[in-house]
Parts: structure tokens; sequence; C-alpha cells
């Protein structure tokens, strides 16, 4: 057997190409047709404007198409093509074949097909249409409800450092401050002091009025804390009546300023906690970071022990740890 290079001429290739079921033609890289053989040219016959070959397919194939024949990538498949004159397009066999010059050759071929293979594909095609809706659908859910996901996290956060009654941090939340500010001031060598604020005979307030007003003398407490510092200053409920002031860069000298300023408001006037005048007092503990000596809860400890001073000194005080 000879390989058939050899024993074709170029003449007798031209005029084999023009006698076989396929439709051939040429294109430059541009896709602009050259040449064709007289199957392909049944595809112009009635449209005699198309110059590229993209004219000749459906709009959302021809950028595909023009990256496949700028690329001079070969390719092979099946879609709709117009082959025969008057006819709507067809399912046909397509191919996109390099050539040894700067050329493509298109080669397209009608596959011979039943109806119902035909309205298989056109059923196929819908349900393909109709995935990538729906899963730009389910995209878009799963968008939103990744949103929802994030604020719910978001609030449940918020939810587990806060404290119910008071809205202020609670007692996990304000020591992990107080663990930080420690960590903080110990690297850039700041000052931090922390308060302990107890509220004074509080068990005689419960006692007196009842739980309910007792909650809400709480209530009034925390909110006066909050008023009463000042930024960067944290406030958090340790527990019961007990509340934590953080004072980042600030020396004892002005935690006592503070703890002065938060003894003399309350004692200014009573609070008014559901229909009764209610006088509360403080006793307050403050302590200074000692650079190197405390940890967190050393700090914690000597500002308590500061604390318990001012109440054997008869509450309604503060007293700055040694
Ligand atoms: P002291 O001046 O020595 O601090 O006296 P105190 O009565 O304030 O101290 P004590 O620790 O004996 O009592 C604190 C009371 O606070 C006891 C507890 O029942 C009450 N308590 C703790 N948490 C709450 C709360 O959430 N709501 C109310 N209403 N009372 C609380
Ligand atoms: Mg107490
Ligand atoms: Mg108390």
């Amino acid at each position: 057997m000879y390989p058939l290079a050899d024993i074709i001429s170029s003449s007798d290739i031209v005029h084999i190409l023009q006698h076989v079921h396929a439709g051939i033609a040429i294109v430059d890289r541009n896709g602009t047709l050259l040449s064709w053989n007289s199957i392909f040219n049944t595809s112009l016959k009635n449209q005699s404007d198309v110059k590229n070959l993209g004219d000749l397919f459906p709009t959302r194939e021809r950028e595909w198409l023009q990256i496949k024949i700028a690329g001079r990538v070969e390719e092979q498949w099946v879609g709709e093509f117009p082959l025969h004159e008057r006819m709507p397009p067809v399912l046909c066999e397509c191919k996109l074949l390099p050539l040894s010059n700067e050329y493509m050759a298109f080669i397209v071929e009608h596959i011979e097909t039943q109806n119902t293979l035909l309205e298989l594909v056109d059923k196929l095609n819908r349900q393909v249409r109709l995935f990538q809706v729906e899963s730009e659908h389910s995209k878009k859910i799963a968008r939103n409800k990744q949103i929802e996901l994030e604020s719910v996290i978001a609030q449940a956060n918020e939810v587990a450092q806060t404290d119910a009654l008071t809205i202020l941090l609670n007692r996990r939340a304000i020591v992990r401050e107080l663990q930080d500010e420690v960590i903080r001031a110990e690297r850039y060598g700041t000052m931090l002091s922390v308060s302990i604020l107890d509220v004074d005979h509080f068990k005689g307030i419960n006692d007196t009025y009842g739980h309910t007003v007792g909650d809400e003398v709480l209530r009034l407490v925390a909110e006066g804390l909050r008023d009463g510092i000042r930024s960067p200053d944290i406030v958090g409920r340790y527990g019961g009546e007990e509340f934590i002031i953080i004072l980042p860069n600030s020396d004892a000298n002005a935690a006592s300023e503070q703890a002065a300023r938060l003894c003399k408001q309350i004692n200014e006037s009573p609070l008014q906690a559901k229909g009764h005048a209610i006088q509360v007092t403080f006793s307050i503990g403050v302590a200074q970071l000692r650079h190197g000596k405390d940890t967190w809860d050393i700090l914690l400890n000597r500002a308590d022990t500061a604390m318990y001073d001012a109440k054997s000194r008869g509450r309604n005080c503060w007293v700055v740890a040694e």
C-alpha cells in the first residue's frame, strides 16, 4: 500500500475534495472564509453576505469558535450547522484542523439521525439549560444563606459575650479583655490599671424591695458605669453585683480619679428603680499592673483585695492596691 500523499497529485486532491460528502472550508486566523468545496458552498448559497465561518454558527458559539481558530486548536464536536440549502441547521460532526501553513481547515459532515434522536438531543439541551438556571438560583440561595448564617454567628458571638441583665460584657468576655490588655501592656511597656467595683449592701436592697427591683438597680448601675467611663476604658459585669473596669494606658492615679468620680456620682442622687428611690454606694479596689511581676489574675486579685480593704474601711470609698 502506498501513502495517499505519494500517489495523489495536488490537482487530484482538489478534484476529490469537490466530491466528498463533507463540507470543507479553509479559514485564516480570524475565521475569514478563504476557500471551500462544493458541499460547503451549499451552506453559503442563501447567505451571500457570509464572510466569516462564525457567521454560520449560532451567536452563543461564535466566541468559542473564534478562540479555537485564533489559537489554532484542533477540535471536534457535534453541533448544528446549516449544511443544506434552504433547510434549518442540521446536526453535524464538525472538525477544526490546523494546516501546515497558517490556515485552518473546517470539515463538516451531516450526521444521519432519526427524528427521535434529534428530539432527544434537543431535550437534553433544554435540561442542561434548565439545570444551569437552577444552579444559578441555588447559588444565589446558598449565598443568601451564607450571609444569614454569618449574621447569626455574629449575633451568637455577641450574645455569648454579653451579660443578659446589664448588656455589659459578661465575666468571660471582660476577663478575656483583661488578658489581652495585660499582654499588650507587657509587649509595649504601656501602663494598665484595673478596678473592681462592688455595690455595697446589695443583699439588703434585694431583701427590702425584692429581686426584681434589685435587678433594676443593677441595670441602672451598669448604665451609670457605661456612661461614667471614657474610651478606651472597658467595663464588664464580673458577677452578681461586682463590676470590672479596665483602664488601658492609665496608672493608679488615673484609675483613682475615675473611682472617686464614680463614687461621687452614685452618691449624688438615689436611683429610681420601679418607683423606689434607692441610695446606692460603691466600694472600689484599684490596682496598676506591675510589669514583669503581675499576670492578669494576680493583677485582678490585687484589685479584689483592695476592694475588700475599701469594705473594711466602711464602704463608699476606693482603695489603691500596694
Ligand atoms: P457588701 O457591701 O459586703 O458587698 O454586701 P452585699 O450585700 O452587697 O454582698 P453580698 O455578696 O453578701 O450580696 C450580694 C447579693 O447580690 C447576693 C445575691 O443574692 C445578689 N445578687 C447576685 N446577683 C444578682 C442578680 O443578678 N440580681 C439580683 N437582684 N441580685 C443578685
Ligand atoms: Mg459582692
Ligand atoms: Mg456587694
